[in-house]
């Protein structure tokens, strides 16, 4: 993982590849196109980060491979684990300088539910939409990730989790963890902005002959980019879809997602109403909870009477502000409770986000804005 890219700059990035297209590389350079599975699982099954590892190939292969390619162009800058080793969350330097964080959230099994590795990954460094309550928001946009750049952040906690298996402290029950199980895009950046690379890298942790993570096991969480639902919904690749809802109403959306103005609450309900009549998948709508802002019962009924008519394929994720500057503050569990009961009283099934990683500055943007400060 730890690529130094002084002298990698023109090497091709195997990571950017599918299956395919690392076939057609291989033909390209006149190599024997069999030899890209076997690359493909190397990269992604046995997980490797160096092409000596590589034995099935030929020395010559090896060798040329060294030269030539290299297994993604990140620098892990700086990794923090939470107190109870639940959350840890990685400060990446790409290519370029330009910084990133992603997170693992690792899940015990609780009742039915197995244990989960989940990992929430940056598509792009920075964000245009510059929602008010977000910290990735308040920098601005810098540039779209590339697929490899997407890739690498969770091949590098599958690494960590293959080298060593996580088990929840107190839990003596609890079988270790050693993969990870899920995947959502909900770090920094806007993943439909960057539409094509998102697809790319969920194509290639998706294929079967190398990380095999199935497409029911990632979430796209989408501003609401209205097109671009339009388009994910036709995808053959059937992820999960979240979207940033945070208000029930365009005068109060307008306010705190300035997105709002171009694509409004009708015409994203409306892409939401297709999205769901096409894929026949549940969609879930993530509101942020802003005390005294979008939590009030008056809102609560709101929310309940635009998401009703979408019946059982509607579920909303309640989630406490994760407070990045002095303007807002997360309401109370009574506040919380009040809400959400009156969404179950419209019949519109809900949940709450437990707060994660408080210690570590778990909200994407938090650890990047405090090494800046730190550097400057
Ligand atoms: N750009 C995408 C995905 C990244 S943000 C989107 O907006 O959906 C992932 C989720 O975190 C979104 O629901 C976003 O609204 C939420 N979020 C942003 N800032 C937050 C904060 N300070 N506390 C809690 N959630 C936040
Ligand atoms: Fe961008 Fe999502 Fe943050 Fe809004 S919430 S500024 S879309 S990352």
């Amino acid at each position: 993982m730890t690529i130094t890219p002084a002298n990698t700059q023109k090497k091709t990035d195997l990571l950017a590849f599918t299956l395919p297209q690392l076939q057609q590389w291989l033909v390209e350079c006149d190599e024997a196109p069999f030899r890209a599975k076997q690359i493909y699982s190397w990269l992604y099954q046995h997980l490797a980060t160096d092409f000596s590892a590589m034995t099935n190939l030929p020395q010559a292969l090896r060798q040329r491979l060294a030269e030539e390619a290299t297994i993604g162009l990140v620098i892990v800058r700086s990794e923090l684990h939470s107190k109870d080793d639940r959350t840890r969350k990685i400060l990446l330097e790409l290519a370029d300088g330009k910084l990133i964080e992603s997170v693992l959230m690792l899940y015990p099994p609780l009742g039915e539910n197995s244990p989960r590795a989940t990992v929430c990954v940056s598509t792009q460094a920075g964000c245009a939409f510059g929602c008010t309550f977000c910290a990735t928001g308040q920098m601005g946009f810098d540039r779209h990730l590339s697929a490899s750049e997407i890739v690498a952040q969770v091949l590098f906690f599958a690494r960590e989790l293959r080298a060593v298996p996580w088990t929840a402290a107190g839990l003596p029950r609890s079988a270790p963890i050693d993969h990870i199980t899920n995947i959502v895009l909900m770090g920094m950046g806007e993943p439909l902005h960057n539409y094509d690379n998102v697809l790319q890298a969920l194509r290639i942790l998706n294929s079967a002959d190398g990380f095999n993570l199935g497409a029911r096991h990632m979430t796209v969480s989408t501003v609401g980019l209205v097109p671009a639902i339009r388009k994910l919904s036709q995808e053959p690749l059937q992820v999960n879809l979240a979207i940033s809802l945070h208000a029930p109403t365009d005068e109060l959306r307008s306010q705190t997602m300035p997105v709002n103005r171009k694509y409004p609450l009708q015409e994203l309900l409306s892409a939401c109403q297709d999205y769901i009549a096409a894929t026949k998948r549940q969609v879930t709508f993530e509101y942020v909870l802003l005390a005294g802002v979008n939590d009030t019962a008056e809102y609560a009924h709101r929310l309940g009477e635009l998401l009703a008519p979408l019946k059982q394929y509607a579920h909303v994720n309640c989630i406490p502000v994760n407070a990045t500057s002095a303007s807002y503050k997360a309401p109370g569990p009574k506040a919380i409770r009040a809400f959400r009961d009156i969404l179950f009283e419209h019949g519109v099934s809900n949940s709450v986000r437990a707060e994660r990683g408080d210690d570590i500055a778990a909200a994407c943007g938090q650890l990047r804005t405090r090494f800046e400060k730190k550097r400057a």
